[in-house]
Parts: C-alpha cells; structure tokens; sequence
C-alpha cells in the first residue's frame, strides 16, 4: 500500500480532514527534470535537462545557464561566444548593448528576434568575461553542436572569432575569413564580426553590413 492508498483507508474509517491530493502533491518531485540533454529530441526539453548543468567550473560564478532564445526551428542560427553580465544576470543570450545592436542588424535585413535563433559557444558567462579556456569549451560544444542538430536551420551566422574558432576551428585573424561562405556539417556558414567589436570598432560596421546583405540574399535565394 502506497501512501495515497493509505490516505484514502483513513478517510475511509472518518478521518474526514485527509487531504489526499496535497500529500500527493508535496511528494511530487521538484526542480528541473533529469535526462541526458544530448538525448533530448527538442531544444525546450534540453533546455530544461541543462538548467542545472554543472559539468564545467563555470557553473560556480553564474545566475543562469543561458541556453538560447528564438525560433526553435528558425532558417538562421547565430552563435556568439559566451554570456555577459546581463545575459548572465536575464538568462538570456544578447540582451546587452551588443544584443540591440544585434537586434538593429536582424531589422535591418527585416528578420525580428524571434524569428531566428541565437546562442553561444558557452552556455555560462566567465569570469570578468575572459575568454573561454578549453576544457570549458570542451565540456559545453557538444550541446550547442545537439541544440544546432536539432534547430536545423538553412544557415548558421558565427559572431566573432571565438565562435568562428570553437565551430569551424579557425584560429586565423577573423579578417581573413569573415563574409565568405563555409560549412559546419553541411549546412552553410557566414563568419562575421561580433557586435560588441562593432561598437568598438564603429568603421568595421561597413564590413558587417555586406556580410548582412550576404545573408538576406541566401536567405531569399
Ligand atoms: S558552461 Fe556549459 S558545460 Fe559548463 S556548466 Fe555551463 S552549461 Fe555546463
């Protein structure tokens, strides 16, 4: 006899004021559910089976797991680098002032936010925004690599050379090979600069606008 079963033999013999649904209910586990997040078949579930990931000394300085936010099924996904202190703080990837710069890019080729998708090399912000060191990116790109399998988009869009050097494995100078179409898996790749390199380097916008013109254009094709 479980403990439901219990509960309702008392009420049974009188003991009117059981409450067998809120027993039943305390007992119910809490907090987020268990499971492989590679083995998840949608980006939702495997969102949730990695909010609590802690396979990378990463998980001791951040608020939230940043897992990716639009479209779980867009035609272009755009991969950054890692969390900064509001995305960190909002669980939300490109919410800074480098993700309205993003967002200007998006409207710019008329895409909204929420059409496509956008995520990170790394799920959780570094320390003092350092760059991510290897075992760190080793633990966390087989998600980002599942969450792209899964997305399945038209086309991928990397942000900067930490996401050009993590997915494609280019460590040459970004100038060298941003705009010009490639490959992860088959699916063709647009390396271009980071917005927050473009609020550094305002001149460099020019670049950034004819890879846009680029993407619209395979994106229409
Ligand atoms: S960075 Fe990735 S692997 Fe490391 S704790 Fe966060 S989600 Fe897990």
């Amino acid at each position: 006899m479980d403990d439901r079963d219990l509960l309702l033999y008392l009420r049974d013999f009188g003991f009117a004021d059981v409450d067998v649904s809120a027993r039943a209910a305390a007992r119910r586990p809490t907090g987020p559910p268990r499971g492989d997040p590679l083995a998840a078949d949608d980006v939702v579930v495997m969102a949730e089976r990695l909010a609590d990931c802690r396979r990378c000394r990463l998980c001791q300085g951040r608020t939230h797991v940043v897992f990716g936010v639009g479209d779980p099924k867009a035609r272009v996904v755009f991969i950054g680098e890692a969390p900064g202190a509001e995305e960190d703080r909002l669980g939300e990837p490109f919410v800074g002032r480098a993700g309205q710069l993003l967002n200007e890019m998006l409207r710019a080729i008329r895409l909204r936010r929420g059409q496509v998708y956008i995520a990170n090399v790394l799920k959780c912000r570094p320390p003092g925004n350092r760059d991510p060191q290897d075992d760190e990116t080793a633990a966390c790109l087989p998600f980002l690599r599942r969450q792209i399998e899964l997305i399945s988009p038209a086309v991928i869009v990397t942000l900067g050379r930490v996401a050009a050097r993590h997915l494609l494995g280019t460590t040459a100078p970004i100038s060298s090979y941003r705009g010009r179409w490639t490959t992860w898996q088959g699916t063709p790749v647009l390396p271009t600069f980071h917005p927050a390199y473009l609020l550094r380097n305002p001149a460099a916008k020019a670049q950034a606008w004819a890879d846009l013109k680029q993407l619209a254009r395979k994106l229409d094709g």
